[in-house]
């Protein structure tokens, strides 16, 4: 079977900017496309780059989308190389649109978490900006000292909704000093959910040996950003949550054989695609993140 394909660069302004330890991130470049089939049938997919978590470029993402010259066949899609992990989600979830073959029925309703802004600003949105229904929150830390964060934390923690639950990231920004101040002070925090992506990817062993001295549960994030990485930390027994950007990692119907022989911890997050990933994502999220525990997207209010 041939497809015709489209595609739509497109370029979204981030606003607020997220600001991260990998700088701030202003402007969610990405590819939504079109396969039609010879009965007129369409499937939507999404191309979503990260390439600091180790995706293909954009520029990249857009040579595959042209090369195609404006047509896909299913056992060309089925070929997408893994370096290309991002154009794999995209054909593999417009095909199954198409085919009306995308993830089976939910198991479970979701709940949504609400991203705080990084440092200070966190402060005034839990004061006047919180989304209706929302009781787990997300902050970034390794931005600014641990003395500062520290400080800004239990303010924050302080404001609160009752039942509230808080994660942070450090996005791989700690060292082996900070990770020891930060799950001491953690480990006195009830509400604290869980602490993502401590150290950098490469030391999932010494993030493992951490967690063993603290009761904090750490998740893993960029360390899992592809299957292949999430074999390897599922094979080396990582005890605590893996957080999966699935417009990232591939084929998803790899990724739900995956997960159905393999079940764990999961919590499915965003990587700011648009409402064509969100949608796909979220249905494989309905099927496979953990019942207790909130999505990593914003609800749409
Ligand atoms: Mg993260």
């Amino acid at each position: 079977m041939t497809y015709s394909v489209d595609y739509f660069p497109y370029h979204n302004l981030l606003n607020p900017p997220l600001q991260t330890r990998y700088g701030c991130w202003s402007i969610r470049e990405g590819i939504t496309l079109r396969l039609i089939d010879d009965e007129g049938r369409t499937g939507w997919g999404e191309i979503a780059p990260l390439p600091w978590f180790g995706t293909e470029t954009l520029a990249l993402a857009l040579e595959f989308c042209q090369a195609l010259a404006g047509q896909i066949t299913a056992q060309q899609i089925e070929i997408i190389p893994a370096q290309l992990p991002c154009c794999q989600f995209a054909f593999g979830s417009a095909l199954a649109d198409l085919t009306e073959t995308a993830a089976g029925p939910s198991k479970y309703p979701l709940a949504y978490c609400q991203l705080l802004p990084t440092g200070e600003a966190a402060l005034d949105v839990l004061a006047q900006g919180l989304l209706p229904g929302v009781t787990t929150f997300k902050w970034k830390i390794a931005v600014q000292s641990f003395a500062v964060e520290s400080a800004l934390l239990l303010r924050l923690l302080d404001q609160l909704p009752p039942q509230g639950r808080l994660r942070l990231d450090a996005n791989g920004g700690l060292d082996f000093a900070t990770i020891q101040c930060w799950l001491a002070l953690l480990d006195t925090l009830p509400a604290i959910e869980f602490l993502e992506q401590p150290l950098p990817p490469g030391q999932e062993t010494e993030m493992q040996a951490f967690g063993q001295n603290f009761r904090t549960v750490l998740a893993l994030d960029e360390s899992v950003s592809s299957l292949a990485q999430l074999q390897q930390a599922y094979d080396q027994g990582w005890p605590g949550v893996y957080v999966l950007k699935a417009a990232i990692m591939g084929f998803p119907t790899t990724l739900a054989q995956w997960l159905e022989a393999h079940p764990l911890d999961a919590v499915f997050s965003s990587v700011l695609e648009t409402a064509v990933a969100r949608c796909q994502v979220l249905a494989l999220a309905r099927r496979y993140n953990h019942p207790q525990r909130a999505v990593g997207f914003r609800p749409i209010c």
